[in-house]
């Protein structure tokens, strides 16, 4: 009986131990090319193979010579293939050594290389329609849609190509970009910061300095910014500006790739009028502002692709912050945050994060430098939603928050085409 029911039990985990198999063989030979791929920009041997597919596109992804694109082939697409093919073997070598049953599901990573191979080949051989079929990622055309998270899309390869070559290794998924900080360069992008003679925005300025960034301040103060990089003063390029006068801002805002919007202000226990008031002006309409001013800045669909906005919402957003006002601004904020990216043309990051010690809130417990640290080493992984804090309901509560009500308004608000 107990046999009999143990033999039930296997038979009902085949399926699912087959699918799995399949799935892990598959996964593995994706990594192998995006190692490949990492490599061939690492070291020079491989790299002179690599160069070919860097130099058959043009801006516009069209093919600069039918020669140089069937030679990239041979050069590049095959050997990857191949190696893809070599390694494939492993999985196979796993589930003998182990005994895991069925074996042969381990062999669908070396199938699904093959479909690369022959499509490299068929590819290299000029054989026509083959690239339309086989090469999504370097169609040429207008981009519609923004760089996707999970799975490489037109946007997301286009960048590894035009934008920086040391990174966006990724071919199909975005997992070794993720692992290796590579999903999103931040090298040469003009990234501007608000509130930026506050704790944070002067620590946030610093990473993203040291990040390769071309930082630019954007401060109510009327003092130019420094940073104090290793004992030494490094004044950067500070744009002052005032609450209610974000439109004036557009023309430095189109010279920005990445705006992230930080200032607020925190009224703690005051609850008259003009409190309140002031708590909804500062953090949430007058950033509601300077997103539509941005958007505005978004006229190419290369601007679509390099330029962000990142906001810094607070883990108010779903937890008390001890101060009734902050929390109630930063809430609608978040929600309106949360509207807008619906529609939005370029990519909106969060910023999730909890107390840090700053003028605002004296008592906090994390540094701002190793908070700005984590965000800049987050959004390299393309994290969107940016959770930065010690409070471990947050990382459980933000995500079920997110997800209700960004489906809530998508089910009851339609888009505009206004963008
Ligand atoms: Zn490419
Ligand atoms: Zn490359």
């Amino acid at each position: 009986m107990g046999l009999a029911l143990r033999d039930a039990a296997l038979q009902g985990a085949y399926p699912i131990t087959a699918l799995a198999i399949a799935l892990a063989s598959v996964l593995w030979v994706e990594i192998v090319r995006d190692l490949y791929h990492t490599l061939s920009h690492l070291w020079q041997p491989l790299y002179r193979l690599h160069v070919w597919h860097h130099k058959v596109f043009r801006r516009d992804l069209s093919v600069v010579s039918d020669t140089i694109y069937r030679q990239a082939h041979w050069y590049n697409d095959v050997p990857e293939s191949l190696v893809m093919l070599v390694f494939s073997i492993l999985p196979w070598g796993i589930v003998h050594t182990w005994e895991i049953a069925p074996q042969w599901t381990a062999g669908a990573g070396s199938l699904y290389t093959l479909t690369f191979l022959f499509g490299a080949i068929a590819r290299g051989m000029g054989m026509p329609m083959v690239d339309e079929l086989t090469d999504l990622t370097h169609r040429p055309g207008e981009f519609t849609s923004l760089p996707s998270k999970w799975f490489v899309n037109r946007p997301y390869h286009w960048r590894h190509h035009f934008d920086n070559q040391d990174a966006y290794f990724s071919g199909t998924l975005t997992l070794i970009d993720k692992l290796l900080g590579t999903a999103l360069s931040l090298k040469n992008k003009r990234i501007a910061v608000t509130g930026a003679s506050g704790t944070l925005g002067r620590a946030l300025l610093t990473q993203l300095h040291l990040a390769e960034a071309k930082v630019t301040a954007l401060t109510s103060s009327p003092k130019e910014i420094s940073l104090h990089l290793s004992g030494e003063e490094l004044p950067i390029t500070t744009i002052s500006w005032e609450i209610g006068k974000e439109a004036e801002l557009i023309a430095q805002l189109d010279k920005i790739d990445i705006l992230i919007i930080n200032h607020g202000i925190n009224v703690y226990g005051e609850r008259d009028g003009d409190a309140i008031a002031k708590s909804y002006e500062i953090n949430t309409f007058s950033t509601l502002r300077l997103i539509e001013a941005f958007y505005k800045t978004i006229k190419s669909d290369r601007d679509k692709i390099r330029k962000e906005i990142w906001v810094n919402t607070s883990e108010a957003e779903v937890n008390p912050a001890l101060s009734p006002l902050y929390e109630l601004s930063k809430r609608a904020t978040g929600d309106i945050v949360t509207m807008s990216r619906l529609d939005a043309p370029c990519v909106i990051r969060k910023l999730i994060l909890g107390p840090f010690k700053s003028k605002l809130n004296p008592v906090g417990v994390m540094s701002a430098d190793w908070v700005a640290k984590q965000i800049v080493n987050l959004a390299k992984r393309d994290v969107r939603n940016i959770i930065v804090t010690i409070n471990p309901l947050t990382y459980i509560l933000f995500p079920i928050k997110e997800f209700c009500v960004a489906n809530y308004f998508r089910l009851f608000s339609n888009p505009t085409n206004k963008h």
